[in-house]
């Protein structure tokens, strides 16, 4: 079940001076590549899905795969949405599992970024979802060369980024001092002086995007001044490729098999000398420990009815399946109908919460009072709710 909270996640790697890798997976071979290679490293780890490359695959499939991957580990995981574009994909993120999720609103100005990002902040928390934020830019595109994206790279000021949190509240900060999404020509010129007083001055966990291209050297000065999570794609991108391109040039009439096979491999290997260098390896049992489990609560109603319009009751039903499912922080919603025509209730309301916040937040939902009241409680007068936590056994 190692799930975790990616807020303590993070808070763990930060007090103790190493950063978690934000793996981003476009395929089940980058699932298995990362699991595997946490695995062999004791490494915490997060499972990152970028909007931007929802072209490339289903999101509902690939989540469904990443949490399934994350249940049966044996290292913490979290499942989180990376460059998130809006308010809606957030809320989509957090209901099909994403335990935590970045705002990209980087190319709005201050205040427009302050305005999306606080929206964001006040939903994904009332569901125990940690949120990252992004604060000056940058530049270019996972996966692509720095140099077709030129993009301006705008640093992150330190009294801006003071200001950000403050109002935001956000849980962790992508910061902007010189390294661009992709492949670079050259070692890229870091701002380091900047980043220690974006430190100094926040105290919470900085996230560096665009770390393919730097050195060792560089990235232990990162963590040093405050970085706890390093965004990481391109490189594992290219790896692959590189594998696929060596098995065509051996055999150029290879078929799918043939051209991906020995792509897990490659990039676990990129993937394993990052958890080494940047200090994750060898801490996946002490965030066990200091990290919250990542539970689902289940709302449990069971109920009778007062009325004998059978058509009434479904039509309730089917419209409590479609509005309170798109409440956030509620996973799924199952009506039921009991099996024994004697039973003491006849119907049966399952509703996941993602987390125990969820309670409180749903009950104050708009959607669910308009619901409640003008639909269900008028003729489910006989009823019992209970929340109920899962179960976790550790070891
Ligand atoms: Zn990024």
């Amino acid at each position: 079940m190692p799930l975790v909270n990616m807020r303590d996640m993070l808070q763990h790697a930060y007090q103790n001076g190493y950063a978690v890798g934000g793996f981003d997976l476009v395929s089940l071979d980058f699932l298995d590549a990362i699991m595997a290679a946490g695995e062999s490293q004791r490494s915490p780890l997060i499972l990152s899905l970028a909007e931007s490359h929802f072209e490339y695959y289903d999101f509902e499939l690939a989540m469904a795969a990443a949490e399934q991957a994350a249940k049966r580990s044996s290292i913490p995981v979290a499942i989180h949405l990376d460059h998130g574009a809006s308010y809606e994909s957030a809320v989509k993120a957090i209901n099909l599992g994403c335990n935590g999720v970045m705002v990209d609103a980087s190319h709005e100005d201050f205040e427009g970024n302050v305005a999306m990002t606080k929206k964001i902040v006040d939903m994904a928390h009332a569901c125990g979802v940690p949120v990252e934020g992004e604060l000056g830019y940058v530049a270019g595109v996972e996966g692509e060369d720095a140099e077709k994206h030129p993009g301006e790279v705008i640093y992150t000021s330190v009294d801006e980024a003071k200001a950000y949190v403050q109002q935001t509240r956000v849980d962790c900060l992508a910061v902007s001092v010189g390294t661009v999404h992709g492949r670079m020509k050259g070692e890229p010129v870091l701002d380091f002086d900047r980043l220690q007083q974006i430190n100094a001055a926040l105290k919470i966990p900085l996230v560096i995007h665009g770390g393919t291209g730097l050195s060792d050297a560089q990235f232990k000065r990162l963590i040093e001044n405050g970085v706890a999570k390093i965004n990481y794609y391109t490189a594992l991108a290219d790896a692959a490729g590189r594998r696929m391109r060596d098995n065509v040039a051996n055999d150029e009439r290879c078929g799918y098999t043939g051209i991906v096979n020995g792509i897990q491999d490659a990039m676990r290997a990129e993937i394993e000398r990052c958890m080494q260098n940047w200090g994750s390896a060898g801490q996946a049992d002490a965030v066990l420990a200091a990290a919250q489990a990542w539970q689902p609560v289940h709302h449990v109603i069971i109920y009778n009815v007062n009325t004998d319009d059978a058509s009434q009751v479904s039509n309730m039903m089917r419209e409590g399946e479609k509005v309170l499912s798109q409440i956030p922080g509620v996973r799924r919603v199952i009506t039921a109908t009991a099996v024994q025509q004697d039973a003491k209730y006849q119907f049966s309301w399952l509703i996941e919460f993602v987390h125990q916040n969820v309670i409180a937040s749903y009950r104050e939902h708009p959607d669910h009072v308009a619901f409640a009241d003008n639909l269900f409680r008028p003729i489910a007068g006989d009823r019992i709710s209970i929340d109920f936590t899962q179960n976790y056994f550790p070891g």
